[in-house]
């Protein structure tokens, strides 16, 4: 009853946008679908979904990224046909400001674009969002937001839903939904509600092959990867046991000795998680030109907050991240601090 109350509800909210996007697309168009810069799982599965079925539509279109996606998700149909700025600025851009539509997808403000940021804020286009972040900035036309789905790709799936299309989700389209679905979710163990499931079982219906998807996921790793991961844990971290506090950290001399390329941290920090009573693990980067932060918790502890009040980011309320320019060594010291505003002391 109560979960009928939200379906409906969930179908409400969407109703106008839909009717919004069904006139934006009557006729082909020239399409960009844009996602955050190191894209993950969601942010590659839900935009190569979003542009196998717009293809299938009569649209032309185009995925672009701020930068390079891990490896890892070369699985995806139609990735390796995907502009990626860094590489290619000038086409990247070109695109852009070629497209009668640009959709935005899985991030909510122009910051984690990057330089993009200027090429959409001033193009022409009809500008659509698709994202479950908290608060997006008003830079779009059509605003497809939901913080409480689980995912980007759960969105992308129910506008296809609202726009009468289920029937063309192909297995390539259903397996890119999917990726996200169980990428964002940390294997459907946080972040879901029902209508997850829902998602889940219809895209399983339609053909996907979840576990052979998760197998391409998760088993795909290069032995340097273990190695950074097994270095992490045995020489970069430590625990807070006062606090339920875990920090990792990877200094510039880590990221030559190891090769480490974009892509090749993700996932680390939510090992400390594992550590009984850890509530929050942050995980700081010195990356060539920034510090990269990522935060993780549990519970009730918005890191969200904490990465946007100390550490110049954002993100949700349990998985959030930051960039910032200053010293390794200070950062770490600046985590300590911080936490402890946010925990409790642990008696023992
Ligand atoms: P990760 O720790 O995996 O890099 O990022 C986790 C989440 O935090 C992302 O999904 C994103 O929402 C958010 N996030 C990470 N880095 C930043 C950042 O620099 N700025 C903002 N606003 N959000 C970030
Ligand atoms: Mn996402």
């Amino acid at each position: 009853m109560i979960y009928w109350f939200f379906y409906s509800n969930l179908q409400l909210f969407m109703t106008e946008e839909i009717r919004l996007l069904k006139e934006v697309l009557i006729l082909p168009k020239k399409i960009s679908i844009i996602t955050h810069r190191n894209p993950d799982g969601d942010a590659i599965g839900s935009s190569m979904a979003l542009s196998r079925y717009l293809t299938k539509q009569g649209h032309s279109t185009k995925v672009i990224f701020p930068s390079e996606y891990p490896v890892g998700y070369g699985f995806i149909e139609g990735v390796s046909l995907s502009v990626i700025f860094d590489s290619d600025p000038d086409q990247a851009r070109s695109v852009i400001d070629n497209s009668e539509v640009i959709f935005c997808l899985d991030f909510n403000g122009l910051d984690r674009v990057d330089k993009l940021g200027e090429n959409i804020q001033f193009s022409k286009a009809k500008k659509i969002l698709i994202d479950h972040h908290l608060d997006p900035e008003p830079f779009t036309d059509i605003e497809f937001s939901d913080i409480n789905a689980s995912s980007t790709c759960e969105l992308v799936f129910k506008v296809i839903e609202g726009m009468g299309d289920i029937a063309k989700i192909d297995t390539s389209i259903g397996e890119a939904l999917f990726t996200g679905l169980i990428t964002d979710t940390g294997s459907f163990r946080y972040g879901t509600r029902p209508y997850t499931y829902e998602v889940a079982s219809k895209l399983k219906e339609l053909g996907v092959d979840d576990y052979k998807l998760a197998d391409k996921i998760f088993n795909s790793q290069k032995e340097k990867h273990l190695r950074l991961l097994g270095h992490c844990l045995a020489n970069r971290m430590e625990v807070i046991k006062d606090y339920g506090v875990g920090i990792m950290w990877l200094t510039k001399q880590d990221y030559i000795d190891f090769e480490i390329q974009r892509g090749d941290t993700e996932g680390i920090v939510n090992y400390m998680l594992m550590i009984e009573n850890i509530k929050v693990a942050a995980f700081v980067l010195e990356q060539p030109s920034i510090i990269k932060i990522s935060l993780r918790s549990k519970g009730d502890i918005s890191v969200q907050e904490i990465a946007q009040k100390y550490f110049n980011g954002g993100g949700h309320k349990n998985a959030a991240g930051g960039g910032v320019y200053a010293n390794l060594q200070d950062i770490i010291d600046k985590v300590k601090k911080v936490m402890p505003l946010y925990l409790p002391k642990i008696q023992s």
